[in-house]
């Protein structure tokens, strides 16, 4: 059964949120403070996704979010911003989280968003069909492991995430086209997803930071203007 992380202080919010994911079929862990999701998580609770509220009482949903993806590339990370909060969520996005909900929020809207981010997640762990073995895709100094699902560059390992990940399984599998947000977002986070292009932005930025050797005047991931992004090994 999939398991998620919810932290949440206000305890009505929390247990809405529990009780709706349980009859979607998930495995609820949950937490009032990011201090006591820290103390589950280090005691061994394993889940597979995490649904941080920003505002917390103590130490707050974006260090958590950065503290956990420091330990953890596995986890998908939903974090929930509060309305008009649009700085938060860019923050979010570039410390490590998949994703991000905007308080109110339906219940239907994030049991897809979940679903969506472990199926994603899951798409990387599922072994391979004989016909698509998985395969070591080469690209300049770059090797892209798809067994391991490793980034190498000059042989050394660079770590990303699921979603850093898949980007640039895209990009490897396209090198030289231009390919628009909109197809990046489609081929990532799949077609139904109904976030904005926005989150594209912030993960090739994080990416940049991570691979390129000057991230301000990148050599491989080459901005398209008012288009999208383009591979360059
Ligand atoms: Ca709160």
């Amino acid at each position: 059964m999939k398991r998620v992380l919810v932290v949440e202080d206000e305890a009505s919010i929390r247990e809405m949120v529990a009780l709706n994911l349980k009859m979607a079929g998930w495995e609820v862990v949950e937490a009032s403070s990011a201090e006591r999701a820290l103390e589950l998580m280090h005691h061994g609770e394993t889940c597979d996704a995490a649904l941080l509220d920003i505002m917390l009482p103590g130490m707050d949903g974006l260090s958590l979010c950065e503290t956990i993806r420091r330990e953890n590339n596995e986890i998908g990370i939903i974090i929930v911003s509060a309305k008009g909060q649009e700085s938060d969520k860019i923050r979010g996005l570039s410390i490590g989280a998949d994703d991000y909900i905007t308080k109110p929020f339906s219940v239907s809207e994030l049991v897809a968003r979940l679903e969506a981010l472990t199926r994603r997640i899951k798409r990387g762990s599922v072994p391979a069909k004989p016909a698509e073995e998985p395969e070591q895709l080469i690209s300049g100094p770059f090797v892209l492991d798809e067994k391991s699902r490793m980034l190498y560059k000059n042989g050394t390992a660079i770590d990303l995430t699921q979603v850093e990940f898949q980007i640039m399984e895209l990009f490897f599998r396209n090198p030289g086209t231009a390919l628009v947000r909109e197809k990046i977002l489609e081929g990532v986070w799949g077609k139904n997803y109904f976030g904005d292009v926005k989150i594209v932005d912030v993960n090739i930025r994080r990416l940049r930071m991570k691979i390129e050797d000057e991230p301000s005047s990148p050599q491989h991931i080459l901005t398209v203007w008012g288009y999208g992004y383009r591979w360059n090994g």
